[in-house]
């Protein structure tokens, strides 16, 4: 038979480099997104989930039956909760009590158990997510807490999947690499990979204003004042993530909530591909230098997730007023009611 699995997760990972023709057409050389939305869970995280849960198998501590706990609303809670139902895990996630009720029931219907645990505590109170997630995983014999932040495993992932495939698929000529960076996962196992293979390939990473990311990467320095909340979900962090290696980094880039949006829905426009918030980061950090790329460059844009699960945000109308956004570009078709 063709193209037949044995299961979903068969196709996590080899995620396809698409050009990007019209949105790069003032960027010189060639420009790919690498399109993780391609992957089952829509996202990067499923490579990151897979690849830990089947470290802990090989060293025997996952069994049928074993529980697997994360702290996180977002797309490594989608990871793991789907990993979990085909092999047969116990999924439970710790989240906060602002995340919205459609990706709580995205959870459930996936099977995994949520806790929602209040946001406006500090870190180290027994209530917080954090707590919540450590206490169950201490008391659950056979357990993981995956930990992303924290877990190098994160980055080997990145190593052996995103990385290789990238230095495959542009047959070792990627000049450059831009990739949104929120655990620093995906850009730390890439470059490792890329720089084993090629010291000379330039490594950018793409932070958020109201996260301390670039600022510790120039400086050494944790600067509580480059902390405030932000919109862009997935990028940046107010504290220093373990799994980012800062050396193979060669520069980080700050865009904001209101030009990463509208790059995502230019996007949508012109290459006819929904992207998440965060790839529309990339993109726009990308624009943001596009005076330091040669002209015979071939830069690799990780695109992480699928403009799906950004519909009643950036790809609202509504929403993007509601912020003060409101030069998004406007598509010229128009909804037209029947009355
Ligand atoms: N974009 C989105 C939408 C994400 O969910 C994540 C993961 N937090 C990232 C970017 C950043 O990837 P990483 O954690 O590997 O740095």
């Amino acid at each position: 038979m063709k193209n037949t699995y044995n299961n979903i997760l068969e196709l996590v990972g080899d995620t396809p480099l698409i050009k990007l023709n019209k949105i790069a057409e003032d960027i010189p050389g060639d420009a790919y997104a690498k399109v993780e939305a391609f992957n089952p869970g829509h996202s990067t995280k499923d490579r990151t989930a897979k690849y830990i849960i089947e470290q802990a198998e090989k060293e025997g501590i996952l069994k049928p039956g074993s529980t697997i706990v994360e702290t996180t609303s977002g797309n490594t809670g989608f990871s793991v909760a789907m990993i979990s139902i085909v092999k047969g895990y116990q999924c439970i996630l710790a989240v906060s009590d602002k995340t919205k009720a459609d990706k709580i029931a995205y959870l459930k219907a996936l099977g995994a158990e949520v806790y929602v645990c209040p946001a406006n505590v500090p870190a180290d109170d027994p209530r917080s997510y954090y707590e919540v997630a450590k206490r169950i995983h201490e008391e659950t014999p056979n357990s993981i807490y995956i930990n992303q932040y924290f877990n190098k495993k994160n980055i080997d992932a990145h190593y052996h999947g995103t990385g290789r495939e990238i230095w495959e698929q542009t047959e070792g000529q990627i000049t450059h690499l831009i990739a949104p960076s929120g655990t620093g996962g995906t850009i730390s196992g890439v470059a490792r990979y890329l720089k084993e293979q090629n010291p000379n390939v330039k490594i950018i990473g793409v932070d958020a204003y109201g996260s301390i990311i670039k600022k510790y990467h120039e400086t050494g320095e944790v600067d509580k004042n480059e902390i405030y909340p932000y919109r862009i979900e997935g990028l940046g962090k107010n504290l220093v993530p373990g799994a980012t290696d800062f050396d193979i980094i060669d520069k980080f880039i700050k865009v904001t909530d209101e030009d990463a949006a509208y790059m995502a829905r230019e996007i949508a426009l012109k290459e006819g591909m929904m992207c998440g918030y965060t790839s529309g980061a990339a993109m726009q950090a990308l624009k943001q230098i596009k005076t330091e790329i040669p002209a015979d460059a071939l830069t690799v844009v990780i695109f992480p997730d699928h403009g799906s699960r950004y519909i009643s945000k950036i790809y609202s109308d509504a929403w993007m007023e509601e912020q003060g956004f409101t030069n998004y570009p406007t598509p010229s078709s128009k909804i037209h009611k029947i009355q």
